[in-house]
């Protein structure tokens, strides 16, 4: 028995429908204040006969599961099935399957530190054995993507490359640097530009409160103006939670950087899209870290429907605000349009604020234990 194809530990939430395929593992750089996802794992990059091995497991799998008779993506028993691999790879290849096997996510955490050649081999040789695949997507990092020449990104989509998700987090470089993203904000301009100029998807996210309560404002309007210059593809909002154990968890504990409250993180998304402009990009809220889902939205169109949302939320009075934050993060309500205030929520609100400081420092606590 195989033990099946190797897997990185993330994948944006938007790829949940993409089958998975490492090609390096961890992350190059490894030091953001904010990030828990590799600390402690060593990058290294996969070999290409690795990588193709992988692949032809994956066509292997789907063929198998084709060639059962009868088989309904809907009601296969795993048992049945003579797969020589554990059954949580045919269940995977299985759901993709379920989604008409169209989309492929290149993981970890930087692909573009690849050689461009190695690039291109790895993507004609999923075309040619997984030829449903239409959209094969990835995560980079602004640095590596400015490395590339406008001719090597351009080679890159044509060989089939579709989207590159880069976490941008700010436009300030006073932020950056708190953060140690290792870029400035005119590397993720440059990088950002040429990606979008060479006809790929570009996937930017901003980290709402990433400056903590001193620097929201500049947060919020530095991100807008490096946007404004990009003009990605799509906007997507990762509202900021310190995790224990990384190093912003130990500035805000030593009290070197002061979290933006929930509310704060409203007001700072409401004043970065007020100064977006001139942009045809799709903005997604399509994290459980973000306390309104419901910010969604295509600029230009759309600008002022969003701003409308975040005023509704603003725009309650405090108690409302307080059962709204209360009843989304312990799961009572998903959006804001469904909130109703219940006996239910007014019971844990009083319970949260006679047993922590704050309703934020609750929320602080359950926003942690989500992740
Ligand atoms: S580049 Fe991405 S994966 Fe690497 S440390 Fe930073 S946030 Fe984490």
């Amino acid at each position: 028995m195989t033990n099946g194809f190797e897997l990185g530990p993330i994948r944006p939430p938007s790829e949940a429908s993409s089958v998975l395929l490492r090609i390096t593992r961890n992350c190059p750089w490894n030091k953001c204040a904010f990030c828990p996802v590799y600390k402690k794992k060593k990058f290294s990059f996969r070999s290409i006969d690795e990588i193709k091995s992988d692949i032809d497991l994956i066509s292997d799998i789907s063929n198998k599961i084709d060639s059962i008779e009868g088989y309904d993506s809907g009601n296969i028993k795993f048992n049945d099935l003579r797969f020589t691999i554990p059954d949580e790879f045919v269940k995977k290849v299985m759901f993709w399957k379920t989604y008409g096997m169209k989309s492929l996510f290149l993981q970890d955490a930087d692909s573009m530190v690849m050689k461009t050649p190695a690039l291109v081999e790895i993507l004609t040789y999923i075309k040619e054995k997984l030829p449903t695949v239409e959209c094969i997507t990835t995560y980079a990092r602004s640095k590596s993507i400015s490395r590339k020449t406008y001719d090597e990104l351009a080679l890159l989509k044509n060989s089939g490359l579709t989207r590159i998700h880069i976490g941008m987090e700010s436009g300030s470089d006073e932020i950056l640097r708190i953060l140690k993203k290792g870029v400035t904000a005119q590397e993720h301009i440059d990088a950002g530009q040429k990606a979008v100029k060479s006809g790929l998807e570009v996937s930017e996210y901003f980290m709402p409160g990433a400056g903590g309560d001193k620097l929201s404002d500049e947060n919020a309007i530095e991100t807008a103006r490096v946007i404004n210059l990009i003009n990605p593809t799509y906007i997507r909002i990762r509202s900021t939670v310190p995790i224990p154990g990384t190093p912003l968890y130990e500035m805000m504990m030593n009290k070197e950087w002061f979290p933006v409250s929930e509310e704060g993180k409203i007001r700072e998304i409401k004043l970065f899209v007020e100064n977006l402009h001139g942009i045809t990009s799709l903005l997604q809220s399509d994290h459980i870290m973000n306390l309104i889902e419901e910010v969604n939205g295509e600029f230009p169109a759309d600008k002022e429907k969003m701003i409308n949302i975040l005023d509704s939320f603003l725009n309650m009075p405090v108690d409302g605000k307080e059962s709204f934050i209360v009843a989304r993060r312990t799961g009572r309500v998903r959006f804001l349009s469904d909130f109703i205030i219940t006996p239910e929520i007014i019971s844990i609100k009083k319970y949260l604020k006679e047993n922590y400081e704050s309703i934020d420092d609750a929320v602080s606590e359950i926003l942690r234990n989500y992740i």
